[in-house]
């Protein structure tokens, strides 16, 4: 069952059904009969309907944040901000899918070749609720503009996100057997994975999605994309303005309601400024993230996406707590909608689960270093490598230590942060493949050799 339900408030807005197995047959059919012509475009044809595409979001941006406030609680300004990066990604593979895809020329022993890059057929994208329009973005627009076709299953909290993403891409051109949402479970995705007419499939979501669905699709021989969750370190090495340190940190932790992949949730500071940090940090995150209305642009912190998603963050929170982790503050759930309290955990040991697992919500966890060795030692000591911080006044050293962190993505003094044209995506287990920037067109790409 999809539905809506406000998170600020408990209240069941809709629900619908699931799609019928036939439902789902009917949808694979449309996207693979759509696919012939669609491959046949121009890519500059099909970028322009991405381009159009780019300026339908940007129009509907209000309504569009809206919505995301409604569904899974996200401030109205996160969700303007979520747009305007929607916007940038559209734009961006609009704008350069042409040189992305020109044809290879190469020299090879004993003659010539060219590489040609092309589509693979309909895929399948099943996506996540805590950034409902940009993940979804990330996959859509380099496949469309390759000539891919596309399948969507979006997560069963955020139906009318699917839908409004759906009617921009109608809107602007994208023809209805080319883009199709579809109200599928889980449970029929490895049906779906199995039909012959899907040739890959893109998941963002958690571990145990990501293992169901790989599972799937190599038993089936389909090619995979999988962005799944974090527990990003961000290591302190020094700083000249450590209030600024201590907001730029809390801030791209507590953005999303700490729901986010690539936010730091694990902090790991130098000895020499520890104590001080986890003062000042704490200070900020208890007076700072108070909880509010998400449709109010004033509230700083929202209520988590759902109230199965707070609890289960709060309970994280209390087994840390109940294992020998110290609460600075925040911790307890507050209703009726569902939100906790800003949180601020330290001395968390290997021995605890909270070392090791992603904590999706506003929780901060601070680590203690000794020496940079030591700072990316624990920074490697996870089970994900997706995104990575190193804050410090020396570049040199900040760029040493970024280059020994397991990670698919290091930002030097800022954290968290994603854009169109820079690589997306992890390591280990975060997922394979990337987004954005030249990779993510290439996933779904069929780079063809023709020797001449
Ligand atoms: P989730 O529960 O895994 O759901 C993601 C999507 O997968 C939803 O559409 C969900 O459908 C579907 N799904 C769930 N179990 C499935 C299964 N066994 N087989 C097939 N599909 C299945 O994840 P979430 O709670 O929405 O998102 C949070 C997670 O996503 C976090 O771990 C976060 O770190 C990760 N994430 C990663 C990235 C990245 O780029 N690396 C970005 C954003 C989020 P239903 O809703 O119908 O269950």
């Amino acid at each position: 069952m999809y539905a809506v339900t406000n998170p600020a408030t408990g209240e069941l807005i809709e629900q619908i059904e699931n799609a019928t197995e036939e439902e789902v047959g009917a949808a694979i059919g449309r996207v693979h009969r759509g696919y012939d012509s669609w491959r046949r475009r121009t890519v500059a044809d099909r970028a322009k309907i991405v381009s159009r595409a780019a300026e339908l979001f940007a129009e509907r941006a209000g309504e569009l944040a809206a919505i995301m406030t409604l569904e899974m609680g996200k401030r109205i300004n996160e969700g303007r901000g979520e747009i305007g990066i929607v916007v940038d990604i559209f734009n961006y593979y609009a704008d350069n899918g042409p040189d992305l895809l020109a044809d290879e020329p190469m020299t090879i022993k004993g003659g010539e070749a060219v590489i040609t890059k092309g589509p693979i057929g309909p895929l399948l994208g099943v996506m996540p609720w805590n950034f409902p329009i940009y993940q979804v973005a990330r996959f859509v627009a380099p496949n469309l503009v390759l000539g891919n076709t596309i399948l969507l299953k979006h997560a069963s909290i955020c139906p009318r996100s699917a839908v409004a993403i759906e009617s921009v891409l109608r809107d602007a051109g994208v023809p209805d057997d080319v883009y199709v949402n579809t109200f599928a479970s889980s449970s029929q995705i490895p049906a779906i994975l199995a039909d012959p007419r899907i040739q890959g499939v893109s998941l963002t979501g958690s571990e145990q999605a990501g293992i169901s669905v790989a599972a799937e699709a190599g038993r089936n021989l389909k090619k995979t994309v999988l962005e799944l969750g974090g527990s990003d370190p961000l290591i302190v090495l020094d700083t000249d303005d450590l209030d600024e340190t201590v907001k730029a940190t809390a801030t791209a932790r507590m953005r999303n309601c700490g729901q986010s992949c690539n936010a730091p949730k694990r902090m790991i500071v130098l000895a020499d400024l520890y104590d001080e940090f986890v003062d000042r940090l704490t200070k900020r995150v208890a007076d700072f993230y108070l909880p509010g209305d998400p449709a109010d642009p004033e509230t700083k912190l929202p209520p988590l996406a759902s109230i199965a998603a707070a609890d289960e963050v709060a309970g994280q929170v209390e087994k840390a707590v109940e294992q020998g982790a110290t609460l600075r503050t925040g911790g307890r759930r507050v209703g009726p909608g569902a939100y906790l309290e800003a949180t601020v955990l330290t001395d968390v040991t290997p021995e605890m689960d909270a070392y090791y697992e992603e904590i999706f919500g506003p929780v901060v966890i601070v680590f203690r270093a000794e020496t940079e060795e030591q700072a990316i030692a624990i920074a490697n000591d996870s089970p994900f490598g997706l995104g990575a911080s190193v804050f410090g006044t020396d570049r040199e050293r900040s760029s040493r230590v970024a280059r020994q962190i397991e990670a698919g993505m290091v930002y030097l003094n800022s954290a968290g942060g994603s854009q169109a044209d820079l690589p997306f995506g992890g390591i280990k287990r975060s997922g394979m493949g990337r987004e954005l920037g030249p990779a993510g067109i290439e996933e779904f790409m069929n780079k063809k050799s023709i020797r001449l």
